[in-house]
């Protein structure tokens, strides 16, 4: 939510502004409404130009019923940053009933993935405008395109990474942008709404009950949840008073206490490795879904409720999965990626975070980890692209971004740079990172730059192979290390 304040334009200046946005608007009003994209390598049609959100105000209607639509109203303030005869908003899968912009009646249209607004008035350039979409959201998913709502045994969670939350709702849909969130969700009485960030009342009446929620730090569209469920809220207080909630299955809350409790200790773990934790609250989610992956929603991180209930993972293993997600909320949510090719410093840093857990709690030695993700870098790098320049999604691939070259690839990044620069100056710069970009976004750039910074040193050059190299460099301190031809499973999505 990069909102900078610009200078006021002058009244005479702002009329013949005006007058070239109405000239435009006549030329750009006959040509059919097209789709538009910010330009993300991975994703060219995400995100769109021409303003900045502030805020996000949606309101869901759930009717108990996962095969039906959700009613659902999004209001969006938003600063343009330049004249706009038209608007477009991310969104597909829903209908849309009607429009507003600044309480008037707008015409809309579809266009691939996008929502083209016209206003009854073109919107001069670094001025609000607030646009009211009333619609549904379907939980059923599209054909060929998972994502977006996920239907659960008892009602529905949320799960829009990468690019899928604008099947929920309209919205700027780029983790480039970040607003303010406000969540309010309506359903029969029986079920219990919770949303990210804290509870701002609930409304009880004959036809159900109203939840509102609120973010107190802007957030990116990927990382909404709204969870609808028959659902225990189970309140507990984490390291300095945070307040911890959890939301489980009632039915299962007792047999799943034991996982509830270790969140404060792994807070207060991750706060000595990188300083305070981010947000106003956090918890998770333990969903009855197949989803196949958990997500670091922001402030509620979602699980499937088996990773905790199936015999077969080892305690160990299901602890670092949570240390993983937890510090998503620093690494991801908190600090988000200016573009998608910046996923490694996500993945990257919470599969360090989940690996480095392992060693201290576990004793499972992260120099081991790192000597066989080494060894399947190459192939990894050959399938995946680089960890900095990833390969865009295959269309219908479940995976989509998401491959071993962005997780243990990328860890395999961060080890070479603490080889390199040292324990203590990798330490320094984990938490200056993560203090420097609080509630904004970061790329690639920035991260080098600030390594270079803190280790007195210019390393764009070592970190360039890291990054970019199609082959994977020598790793400082290991000569020994080399690529092995054996075949390793692949990483899929935590
Ligand atoms: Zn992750």
């Amino acid at each position: 939510m990069p909102l900078t304040p610009r200078p006021r334009v002058p009244r005479r200046i702002r009329a013949a502004l005006l007058g070239s946005a109405v000239a435009v608007c006549l030329v750009a009003a006959s040509t059919p409404p097209a789709p538009l994209g910010i330009g993300d390598r991975l994703f060219p049609y995400l995100g769109n130009p021409g303003y900045d959100v502030s805020s996000y105000d949606l309101d869901f209607t759930y009717s108990g019923d996962n095969g039906k639509p959700l009613k659902a109203v999004t209001t969006i303030d938003a600063r343009t940053t330049r004249d706009l005869d038209r608007v477009n908003l991310d969104f597909a899968h829903g209908t849309v009933d009607s429009v507003e912009v600044d309480g008037l009646p707008a015409a809309f249209a579809e266009a691939g993935e996008d929502l083209v607004i016209t206003p009854a008035t073109p919107l001069p350039g670094h001025s609000w405008m607030r646009i009211t979409v009333h619609h549904t959201s379907d939980p059923v998913p599209a054909k060929g395109r998972d994502g977006g709502w996920v239907r659960t045994a008892d009602g529905l969670a949320m799960a829009n990474q990468a690019d899928v939350a604008h099947l929920v709702f309209p919205c700027n849909d780029h983790p480039s942008d970040k607003a303010m969130f406000t969540i309010r969700v309506t359903a029969p009485q029986g079920y219990t709404a919770v949303a990210n960030g804290l509870p701002a009342g609930a409304r009880r009446a004959a036809g159900g009950t109203t939840w509102t929620y609120r973010t107190r730090h802007p957030m990116a569209t990927e990382l909404a949840q709204v969870s609808i469920g028959r659902s225990a809220v189970v309140h507990r207080g984490g390291p300095h008073g945070l307040p911890v909630r959890d939301v489980v299955p009632a039915q299962d809350r007792d047999r799943l206490e034991p996982w509830l409790a270790k969140t404060p200790d792994q807070i207060a773990w991750m706060e000595s490795k990188v300083g305070p934790y981010p947000f106003e609250t956090y918890g998770v989610l333990m969903a009855s879904a197949a989803t196949g992956f958990e997500l670091e929603t922001q402030t509620l991180s979602l699980f499937e409720k088996g990773l905790f209930t199936d015999p077969a993972y080892p305690k160990w293993y299901v602890e670092s999965v949570m240390v993983h997600e937890l510090s998503h909320q620093w690494f991801g949510d908190s600090v988000s990626p200016r573009v998608w090719s910046d996923v490694w410093l996500n993945e990257g840093h919470a599969t360090w975070y989940e690996a480095l857990y392992a060693e201290e709690k576990a004793g499972k030695p992260m120099e081991a980890r790192m000597k066989a993700a080494y060894g399947a870098s190459d192939r990894w790098r050959a399938s995946g692209g680089p960890p900095a320049l990833p390969k865009p999604p295959k269309p219908g691939q479940k995976i989509g971004i998401f491959r071993a070259n962005v997780y243990d690839g990328a860890a395999l990044v961060l080890y070479a740079l603490r080889q390199e620069i040292g324990r203590p100056a990798f330490e320094r710069l984990e938490r200056a990172w993560v203090r420097a970009h609080r509630d904004g976004t970061a790329g690639t750039a920035d991260f080098v730059d600030l390594a270079s910074r803190i280790a007195g040193r210019d390393l764009s050059g070592f970190l360039k192979g890291w990054l970019y190299g199609e082959k994977t460099p020598p790793m400082p301190g290991h000569p020994d290390w080399k690529p092995t031809p054996a075949p390793t499973a692949e990483a899929v999505k935590k």
